[in-house]
């Protein structure tokens, strides 16, 4: 689509499902042809519903964010080394913060009402403790308040397990950051940064390790000392894996054992109390 979806809708580009919908009503009242006496309001409305389309489906979105990233690729030869050295690094959509390595990712968290489950998508370009942040709260959301229902019972383990192993990715998102990435770097004159993500595009087993390759060629001949190294955060997420599997096993834990109870009498009180008493930590952690 042409027109930004965002500005269509009124709304910052990492603004929750919530507010889209909100911002998609407000302006559809506004701009409704029935209401709306100017002469384009037909258009004007059919742009606001294909807005609305695109950013309510997160898998759309994260593809738009992922199309607007991509611009920077569209060189025809290699940029010169150094030849925009006022050039930024990409930036966390949730933290503003410049970020060497972000990922496009959703996450999910379950929600359920005794007789339905509703899904709720966190999706957008992360830094690495925003997506920690990011993932443990929708898990944290999901264990508490996602298995209260038929359906609960199989999505909230399925959002879980998805959120512990890094989220939802689009295909090839996670090169395009990388090899996006190393152009800003490359062209500040960072060597050292940009031979890193060069190293590890290069790597990567896709099509598009042919860029990381060009460009490793390139650095290797220009600065043959600089080793070049990038700190890996998302290993970081990684580790995160047990606290996700202890959210999940949290309120199953507690059910089995409030069951128990009724039999073995007082002894499964403390053991509860100390297995909500960890939930709360990681809880609280994940809120930090
Ligand atoms: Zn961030």
């Amino acid at each position: 689509m042409s027109l930004d979806p965002y500005s269509a809708l009124g709304i910052e580009p990492n603004a929750p499902l919530g507010d889209i919908r909100r911002a998609y009503r407000r302006q559809a009242k506004k701009l409704h042809p029935d209401a709306n006496p100017s002469s384009d309001s037909t258009r004007e409305f059919q742009r606001l519903n294909e807005a609305y389309r695109v950013l309510r489906n997160p898998h759309l979105r994260l593809a738009y964010d992922a199309s607007k990233v991509g611009v920077m690729q569209t060189f025809t030869t290699f940029p010169e080394f150094g030849s925009r050295p006022n050039a930024s690094p990409l930036r966390c959509q949730f933290c503003r913060k410049p970020t060497v390595r972000p990922r496009f990712t959703i996450y999910w968290s379950v929600v359920s009402n005794l007789v339905y489950a509703s899904r709720h998508p966190k999706s957008g370009m992360f830094c690495t403790p925003c997506a920690r942040q990011a993932s443990l709260r929708a898990t944290l959301i999901s264990a508490c308040f996602g298995w209260w229902s038929l359906p609960g019972l199989i999505l909230t383990p399925m959002a879980i397990v998805r959120n512990a192993r890094g989220g939802v990715r689009p295909p090839g998102g996670d090169t395009l950051l990388l090899w996006n990435s190393a152009l800003r770097f490359y062209t500040r004159g960072d060597a050292r940064i940009a031979k890193g993500l060069a190293k590890e595009l290069a790597a990567s087993p896709t099509p598009d390790s042919i860029f990381g390759k060009n460009m490793l060629k390139y650095l290797n001949y220009l600065r043959p000392q600089e080793r070049g190294a990038v700190e890996d955060g998302w290993r970081a997420q990684r580790s995160d894996r047990w606290k996700h599997l202890l959210l999940a096993l949290a309120v199953p834990g507690a059910v089995a054992f409030a069951v128990a109870e009724t039999r073995v009498g007082e002894t499964a009180l403390p053991i509860l109390q100390t297995a909500s008493a960890l939930a709360y930590q990681i809880a609280a952690s994940a809120w930090n």
